[in-house]
């Protein structure tokens, strides 16, 4: 079986190092909040050109911590795109906010600035753009929109991390850091994954650090004093210390999923039936998934026949959240969803990771390229 994702082999071959980072904090004992966690945190800022960097135990946690930070009042509004993975609206709900969903565009998966425009109401209060699998949102429209209207930017950028967004001007900025918010997930499939659940936020704002950090900290600034409610979210020491091996490796996986999208492109474009993931001209592609399109209600049919030939595929997202039973009665629909819809039928992501060989991704396009020759 052709796996989706190879975390095995990318183990292998730095085995030694992760292995003796792990030994190290074993041996220390210091498993909560040991060193390893500010040095990691020290890392990804001077990765990310972030300010503020505080960790958290996963990507889910970044959002809620950062949603709380906020200070929102319930029935406050929250808008976010439909197509994504649930996490990015649920905290919404789960804190008494209203999801408020929009339409992503077609060829990006990403929301437009002009979908979010739509959907401002008086009771807006802050916007999740989502970079979904590896390109940045429009964030310069997206933050002009925040700008005016006085509303907080969340970044969810739980699959994006290292890609770089060009403003009109030229200036240049990693996602994650150019809204109040930035939020990573290490969860270990992501493209910075550790080996369990991990997570981190993102700012570059002084006293929204300090209130996440306290939040994410039972709400104390001192020990065993709260000034407010929080919740206990921590990065656990050994995913920091396998965060810091594999961070320094990052730009190396990202060039080696950047080489194999390049591969899929060239054996893929032009296939009838069959469309290739669109390049955004303001963001770099950091392809944590690639995902193709099939036309004519045959994606299930080409998943099945991939699987027929040992490829494993999987679809990102078959249920848009408008049509999540878990949202009924409490969100507000800012636009019309029909495109979020049309997609939970047509995409379909096939293996990304950064140990594809061109034989294993040659034998892939021939086998989409036979599905499309008999099917279209
Ligand atoms: C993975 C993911 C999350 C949640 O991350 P966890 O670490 O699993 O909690 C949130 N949003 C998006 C878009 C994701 O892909």
């Amino acid at each position: 079986m052709i796996p989706i994702l190879d975390l095995k082999g990318q183990y292998l071959r730095i085995k030694d190092e992760i292995d003796s980072a792990v030994a190290n904090v074993i041996d220390s004992c210091k498993f909560i909040n040991g060193p390893q966690v500010k040095e990691f945190a020290e890392q990804l800022a001077e990765y990310t050109g972030a300010k503020y960097v505080i960790p958290v135990a996963n990507g889910t946690d970044a959002l809620q911590v950062s949603l709380m930070s906020l200070r929102l009042n319930p029935g406050d509004e929250i808008i976010v795109p439909s197509f994504t993975y649930i996490a990015s609206a649920e905290v919404i709900a789960l804190l008494n906010l209203v999801p408020v969903m929009v339409d992503v565009d077609y060829n990006s998966f990403n929301p437009t600035a002009e979908n979010i425009q739509r959907a401002i109401s008086r009771n807006t209060k802050a916007i999740i753009p989502v970079h979904l699998f590896g390109q940045s949102c429009p964030m310069e429209g997206i933050l002009n929109i925040a700008k005016e209207h006085h509303l907080h930017v969340i970044e969810d950028n739980a699959q994006s991390i290292g890609a770089e967004y060009t403003f009109q001007d030229g200036t240049k900025a990693m996602t994650g850091t150019m809204g109040t918010f930035g939020c990573l997930s290490f969860f270990p499939s992501k493209n910075l994954g550790c080996m369990g659940d991990g997570g981190a936020i993102l700012t570059n704002d002084y006293t929204m650090a300090e209130r996440a950090r306290m939040i994410a900290s039972h709400g104390q600034s001192m020990k065993y004093f709260h000034e407010m409610v929080g919740c206990n979210s921590r990065l656990d020491t050994i995913q920091a210390a396998v965060l810091s091996v594999k961070l320094k490796y990052l730009n190396e996986y990202t060039k080696a999923r950047q080489k194999a999208a390049e591969f899929y492109d060239n054996g893929l474009a032009g296939i009838k039936g069959i469309t290739i993931p669109q390049r955004q001209k303001n963001s770099t592609h950091v392809f944590h998934q690639y995902t193709i399109k099939v036309s004519e209600g045959k994606r299930d049919g080409l998943k099945q026949f991939l699987l027929d030939n040992d490829i494993q595929t999987m679809v990102y997202y078959p249920r848009p959240l408008q049509r999540q039973q878990a949202f009924r009665g409490i969100v507000r629909y800012g636009d019309n969803l029909d495109i979020s819809e049309q997609l939970s039928n047509e995409v379909l992501s096939i293996p990304m990771h950064t140990e594809l060989t061109e034989e294993t991704q040659q034998y892939i396009i021939d086998k989409i390229k036979e599905y499309a020759e008999n099917n279209f």
